[in-house]
């Protein structure tokens, strides 16, 4: 794997299988059956300039259970960007403290700008609208999973991307990503000014993929075998977008439109965080519970893909079978109270 994770643009077939098979190695870590030290002494900086939960905690949690340390900022306000700092000091700085560096901005590469200033590791957590990697490898890593359990295949799967596919970074690094593999079916649902970007389709299509727009989910849907739904990116409008614009209830995904225009087995995926104020229209919390949904395992998931990319990137994933310890401390059967039996 290249020395940063900037881009999907940098992965191939290959790295990403790599990458899949040490994320599964880390299960038994990621699920709290048993602990390792390989990142004994490790620190990571964690670097957020933008809102966010998952990809924060996730990478810093990951970390942890390898056994490294974290040091966190959050924000501009409290970081000497306020002060007019470069992301060339910032960087320098940040790599005389930390093994490996997270960072998520609000300008698209920008982060890829940061790792150019130095030598360690660098992982974007999301650039603006640009990618945002290893939510694409954890969906992808998601899908494989859900595939296995429903013994289904990847060549000649559909899957359809709703939402925000202009502004959506997880789309489009997952949208490159799964272009890396056997020829597939996708379908592009957004709302009018917000479809995916005509350089990504182009892209996609010339691997051999077939590619279809459409500009509503008022249609069925029953060979689809995922669908991946995203939140409208309502910081990314200009104040003209902005203006007036409420999503049409036409593109939620809630319990009807998936017993009335799905198959049984289609799976429900989003990056999260859904938007559950009411004139949202996002994806309806009426499925919390169904096995069809898959977004808390794909949150799960994260865990395992982080600690797969850290490991690889700090070379040391030929370590981890040779340093495990079984947890000491009560874990869950089960974490969540509605997470279904599969
Ligand atoms: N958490 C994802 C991201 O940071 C998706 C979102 O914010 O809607 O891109």
């Amino acid at each position: 794997m290249h020395p940063h994770l900037l881009s999907v643009d940098s992965l191939t077939r290959d790295s990403v299988d790599r990458l899949m098979h040490v994320a599964a190695r880390m299960e038994p870590i990621a699920s709290r059956r048993q602990v390792t030290r390989v990142l004994e002494g490790a620190v990571l900086g964690n670097l957020f300039f933008e809102a966010s939960t998952r990809t924060r905690v996730s990478f810093n949690a990951a970390f942890c259970r390898l056994g490294g340390s974290v040091c966190d900022t959050t924000g501009f306000t409290f970081s000497s960007m306020a002060k007019g700092e470069s992301l060339y000091d910032t960087s320098r700085v940040m790599s005389g403290y930390c093994d490996a560096i997270v960072m998520r901005h609000p300008d698209q590469g920008s982060v890829a700008e940061f790792a150019a200033a130095t030598h360690v590791p660098v992982i974007n957590g999301g650039d603006g609208p640009g990618e945002h990697p290893s939510q694409a490898l954890l969906d992808f890593y998601t899908i494989d999973k859900e595939f296995n359990r429903l013994g289904k295949h990847l060549g000649n799967a559909h899957v359809l991307l709703t939402g925000d596919l202009k502004y959506g970074r997880t789309v489009h690094s997952l949208f490159k990503l799964l272009s890396l593999y056997d020829p597939m079916r996708f379908t592009l649902v957004a709302p009018p000014g917000l479809e995916m970007p005509a350089a990504l389709i182009e892209l996609v299509a010339s691997r051999g993929h077939r590619v279809e727009e459409r500009s509503s989910l008022a249609d069925d849907y029953t060979d689809v075998d995922v669908i991946y739904t995203t939140r409208i990116q309502k910081e990314r409008f200009t104040a003209e977008m902005s203006e007036g614009f409420s999503l049409s209830r036409d593109f939620t995904v809630d319990r009807t439109f998936l017993d009335r225009r799905c198959a049984r087995d289609t799976i429900v995926m989003h990056p999260l965080p859904r938007d559950s104020r009411p004139d949202a229209n996002d994806l309806d919390v009426d499925l919390n519970g169904d096995s069809r949904l898959a977004i808390f395992r794909q949150t799960d998931n994260g865990i395992p893909v982080r600690m797969a990319i850290f490991a690889t990137l700090l070379q040391v994933d030929d370590l981890i079978e040779k340093d495990l310890r079984p947890v000491r401390w009560f874990v869950p059967p089960r974490v969540g109270i509605d997470d279904p039996q599969l």
